[in-house]
């Protein structure tokens, strides 16, 4: 099986400090990591639950795709993220199946990923994130 598990939840908020207070009180348990992005535009705060964990998107900035992407749809879940062996590999089957990605290449993502995304387009309304552990 190429694809894993679901690796995270990711959910697009505009005040991140006011967000990871809600979830720490909501799940119980403080945030293991923080991280910018900047090529992203997004800081990320990411909670671990058992296997799985669910990530906090804030936009650093307005030309930020999760500030645009808040804008458009508000606030909420903003993709799932799927656990896969080999990205490049996963890239190539879900091309041949028709589904579009945003980048053309795996690219460095939060949390020690590399990542791409299938457009929304393709999937029919939900973006989908890959992301490989880095060796
Ligand atoms: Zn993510």
């Amino acid at each position: 099986m190429a694809i894993q598990k679901i690796e995270h939840l990711g959910i697009a908020v505009s005040d991140l400090s006011l967000a990871e207070e809600i979830f720490s009180k909501l799940l119980g348990l403080k945030a293991y990591k923080e991280e910018k992005v900047e090529r992203e535009g997004v800081k990320t705060v990411f909670f671990q639950i058992g296997d799985t964990k669910i990530e906090l998107l804030g936009g650093l900035n307005e030309e930020s795709p999760v500030s645009k992407f808040i804008l458009k749809k508000g606030e909420g879940m903003h993709h799932i993220a799927l656990d896969v062996n080999d990205l490049e590999e996963e890239m190539k089957r879900l091309q041949k199946e028709g589904f579009i990605f945003i980048y053309d290449q795996p690219k460095e993502g939060a949390d020690n990923k590399l990542i791409n995304f299938i457009h929304p387009k393709s999937t029919g309304g939900i973006l989908v994130e890959l992301c490989e552990e880095k060796k």
